[in-house]
């Protein structure tokens, strides 16, 4: 435990504390947390207890563990960007350095006219930043118009990224290309997301009304000869992503902070000197003062919660949408010739497919054939957003439908040994054209001592829920008015 941070059960110590509540246990919550145990000393401001409040029985959000054919196996996130600062800082500051691998040197292909064509490498979000890595993907036709770009005029405030890059570089581009690569992302349409979220580069060019092209080149060759030219962009652990939440759970337990699972937080309201937040089922609801409280949970839930104490933020929050998947992963018997040498593929919305994207766990991720020679596990995602049909069907219907898609693609695959669906309803949030305005509006409309962050807010990839959870931590504390003074007084 670190100077200035005292135990949650130090509480009643007399108002010398600053008691801070975390709603949402996922990785944005657990950073929160653990910038908040880790980051204070005394000579810095006041004493914390921290209190981490987790509706699921287990912490972790979308990273999760779970068993297939008896293997434990990630069954949500699987990999973080490495070439962000955020997820590679904490994994080292957990102790976890010597745990993280990388993907093996395998490519994956994108499914155009019913064939796998090599993915298109360095491009911005599908813009390619040569023409020649989309030949074949694209028909000589789409490459023509796409070569030849159309510029418009310099944009104001925001745009759908689908709808800008169609106007420029032609349908095919966000069909077969954006399209594949955002859904990765968000399942989500590149028709209705924002680009200056989404693709904060091409947001760039189109305001000053600069070529796509010229700056995925740009892009391209910035990363060529970058500090970070040659090393791997993508991360994960060996025993799985989501084995990290369980380790810091624990570490945040070593420094005193509480983390309590199975308490969902049915209420937040403010009086005027503390929160009062309510938690747990229906028939065991406890309520607690806090002097701050980070929400760290999706939109719908923050929503929900900040009606009472920011109706304003809460209005705002209610209007984003998110949309729902299904993660299928299947276990074969021994190695399967067919899936040797590719990381796995994705589908354009224009193919004739319901997975949106397939991922060759067992080629991908060398400790994982390391751990389990004798098994190949893959894995295919389900759903897009306002798509929820495609999911209301039984497990062994999608596993079915996932099964069926893949012999389309690969050929016929030898029959499963296990079977794993997971379903992420509303999973992920869908940033609309002009959500960063929405979220500066919803961010400024809380009241003092009360901060969001997460997947919701300042984009969805781990790294950018750490650095929310731990830009979160350090602004409740800012925004508490007097309260440095109070405990220095
Ligand atoms: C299937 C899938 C695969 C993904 N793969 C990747 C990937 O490989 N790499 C990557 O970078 N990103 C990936 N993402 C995105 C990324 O994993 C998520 O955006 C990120 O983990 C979200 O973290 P979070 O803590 O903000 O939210 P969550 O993980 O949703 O955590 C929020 C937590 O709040 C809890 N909660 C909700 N309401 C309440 C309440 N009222 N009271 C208390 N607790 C509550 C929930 O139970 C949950 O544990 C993936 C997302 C999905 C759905």
């Amino acid at each position: 435990m670190g100077p200035g941070f005292v135990a949650a059960d130090e509480w009643h110590s007399g108002g010398m504390v600053t008691r801070v509540a975390v709603v949402g246990g996922g990785i944005t919550g657990l950073s929160a947390a653990w910038e908040l145990v880790g980051s204070r000393s005394a000579a810095e401001g006041p004493e914390l207890a921290v209190t981490v409040l987790e509706g699921s029985p287990v912490v972790g959000g979308k990273l999760r563990l779970d068993t297939v054919a008896g293997s434990l196996l990630d069954v949500g996130a699987e990999s973080v960007l490495a070439r962000r600062p955020e997820a590679m800082t904490l994994i080292a500051e957990l102790g976890l350095g010597d745990r993280t691998v990388h993907p093996a040197p395998v490519s994956a292909s994108v499914i155009s006219r019913g064939r796998r064509w090599p993915l298109p490498k360095a491009t911005l979000m599908g813009v390619p930043s040569d023409l020649d890595s989309v030949r074949g993907l694209l028909t000589d036709a789409e490459v023509s118009r796409l070569a030849a770009e159309a510029l418009t005029p310099p944009i104001h405030g925001d745009v759908a990224v689908g709808a800008f890059v169609e106007d420029r570089l032609g349908a095919a581009v966000t069909d077969k290309l954006v399209e594949p690569l955002l859904a990765g992302v968000y399942a989500g349409h590149a028709r209705h997301l924002s680009l200056e979220m989404s693709v904060p580069a091409l947001h760039g060019a189109a305001r000053e009304g600069r070529s796509l092209l010229e700056t995925a080149r740009a892009a391209a060759a910035a990363a060529a000869d970058g500090p970070a030219a040659g090393t791997p962009v993508f991360a994960s652990l060996r025993g799985g992503l989501g084995s990290l939440p369980s380790v810091l759970r624990s570490l945040l337990a070593d420094r005193g902070a509480e983390v309590l699972t199975g308490r969902a937080v049915r209420q937040v309201r403010r009086t005027s000197s503390e929160y009062l937040v309510t938690s747990g089922p229906t028939t065991e609801q406890v309520e607690r003062p806090f002097d701050a409280v980070v929400l760290a949970t999706p939109a719908a839930p923050a929503a929900r919660l900040l009606r009472g104490a920011a109706p304003a933020a809460a209005a705002l929050l209610a209007t984003v949408e998110s949309a729902s998947m299904a993660i299928i992963t299947l276990a074969l018997d021994g190695p399967v010739d067919a899936l040797a040498g590719s990381s796995g593929f994705l589908v354009p919305p224009t193919e004739p497919l319901t997975i949106k994207a397939s991922t060759f766990s067992s080629v991908k991720w060398p400790w994982l054939r390391e751990r389990d020679p004798d098994r190949t596990f893959l894995r295919a995602s389900m759903g897009r957003h306002r798509e929820e049909a495609t999911l209301q069907q039984s497990d062994e219907a999608l596993v079915g439908i996932a099964l069926r898609d893949l012999a389309t693609v690969v050929g016929a695959l030898p029959a499963p040994v296990g079977a794993h669906v997971q379903r992420w309803g509303g999973g992920l949030p869908q940033y609309a054209v002009g959500h960063r305005e929405l979220v500066a509006r919803a961010r400024a409309a809380l009241p003092p001592g009360l901060v969001v962050g997460g997947a919701a807010y300042d984009g969805v990839g781990i790294p950018a829920c750490i650095g929310s959870g731990r830009a979160a931590a350090r602004a409740v504390l800012t925004r508490l008015p007097g309260h440095r003074a109070r405990l220095r007084g």
